[in-house]
């Protein structure tokens, strides 16, 4: 067992070579323009904090869990406390399409609302900042989308329901296109301006969802960590984040989902997103958008399938040893064993599939850039074989 402390001096030295070499880890700058409201009840609390967007909000969710969840009860509240009128917008399904965004932009026009509040896992938090941005530009449609400079939109407030995308705090906002057969990031900046995270809208969210979400937090903490754009101050979100998973994966691999892990787990996907709103993420979500767009797999799945190997492919390893003694864990072949336990992933693909996904993935330069280490084509196709086959 390699002591704690150890490690934690293996990362300093690791800190002083980069920055004997030049590397600017000390250097950055940081933006979270988003107000985070944490806690039991924050919405119920914080009615005063709705005022200032205006008098009629779209509220954009999911078909069903919002409702049943009590996080529409909750934001039904406040809105009537403060005079706010609301459409709803119910209509967004898992990864939404352009074709889904556009329809709730007509109705956001129509009932000319001044503000969107997204309620929901990553799909509707997204959906929601999308609307957002299409409202505010009428000359926008789902042709031009991916082409534009920075636009601005009308103001988003987003209500997390599961803990896992981080998208409350985050620029991003991954859509669905039919037309160019992939996901990607619609490209515009759109922070929420405030983030209400309440883990009890979680308590009922069923195991197998808990845990995909779980691991792409988990993978958003990894990405963030072991990339290009990290400083200092995004590590200190990875590493608070690898602090509480060393106590969620274990409740995880428990079935032991109660009150004070749902707080928890919310609580790192936060910190990840934060993390991931500075740094962007790397190769598992750029190579796993295909496994989720050809073959339905979930989002987190889809890049904790080819989290491990990824990891692997690193030829330093000494930030890995770094994450690892947050974990709790020694080597790489423990988390390995951790995520085989939790993730199973069984997909029915080729290799010519395969060859057709690496081929485009490494057309995304910016992806690769996110990642330390030189990668090609070749070493792509080996993480997805290695990973699927
Ligand atoms: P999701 O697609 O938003 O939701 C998955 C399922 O969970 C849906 O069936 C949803 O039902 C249900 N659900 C949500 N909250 C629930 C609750 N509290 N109780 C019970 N069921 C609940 O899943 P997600 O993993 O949160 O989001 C994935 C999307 O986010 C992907 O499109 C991904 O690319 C994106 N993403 C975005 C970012 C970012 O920074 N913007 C980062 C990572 C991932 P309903 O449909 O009925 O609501
Ligand atoms: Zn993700």
């Amino acid at each position: 067992m390699v002591n704690i402390e150890t490690k934690l001096q293996e990362l300093y030295n690791v800190y002083e070579a980069r920055r004997r070499k030049g590397d600017r880890v000390m250097a950055f700058i940081y933006s979270m323009p988003t107000d985070i409201y944490f806690g039991r009840d924050v919405i119920l609390k914080n009615d005063e904090a709705f005022s200032k967007f205006g008098s009629r909000a779209l509220v954009v969710t999911g078909k069903r869990s919002a409702k049943e969840n009590g996080s529409y009860d909750d934001i039904k509240q406040v809105l009537a406390n403060t005079g706010i009128d609301h459409i709803l917008f119910d209509e967004v399904e898992e990864n939404p399409s352009l074709e889904t965004i556009e329809k709730g932009r007509q109705v956001g026009v129509q009932k000319r609302v001044d503000f969107i509040i997204g309620i929901g896992g990553g799909s509707a938090m997204d959906a929601a900042k999308a609307i957002a941005v299409f409202i505010k530009n009428p000359e926008l449609n789902m042709d031009n989308i991916f082409e534009q400079g920075e636009l601005d939109s009308i103001p988003v407030i987003a209500v997390a329901t599961t803990s896992g995308t981080g998208s409350e705090v985050t620029q991003y906002s991954i859509v669905t296109s039919n037309k160019e057969k992939t996901k990607k990031n619609l490209g515009q900046k759109v922070f929420p301006k405030l983030a209400f995270l309440d883990s009890k809208y979680t308590h009922d969210l069923p195991y197998d969802i808990t845990v995909n979400t779980a691991i792409d937090a988990f993978t958003h903490l990894v990405e963030g960590y072991l990339n290009t754009n990290s400083s200092y101050m995004s590590d200190i979100y990875g590493e608070k984040g690898f602090e509480l998973f060393k106590y969620c994966f274990k409740k995880l691999l428990d079935k032991d989902l109660d009150q004070e892990f749902r707080e928890r787990v919310m609580l790192a996907s936060t910190l990840a997103g934060i993390q991931i709103s500075q740094t962007g993420t790397s190769l598992p979500h750029g190579m796993g958008y295909p496994l989720t767009y050809y073959k339905g797999l979930p989002h987190g799945l889809a890049n904790g399938v080819l989290t491990m190997e990824y990891l692997k492919s690193f030829k330093d390893k000494a930030k890995i040893d770094r994450m690892l003694a947050l974990l709790g864990l020694d080597k790489l072949c423990d988390l390995e064993s951790i995520l085989t336990r939790l993730i199973d992933v069984k997909l029915d693909i080729n290799e010519d599939e395969i060859y057709e996904y690496s081929r485009a993935f490494v057309s995304n330069k910016a992806k690769l850039k996110n990642h330390t280490e030189k990668v090609g084509l070749e070493d792509i196709i080996a993480i997805y074989k290695r990973s699927l086959l």
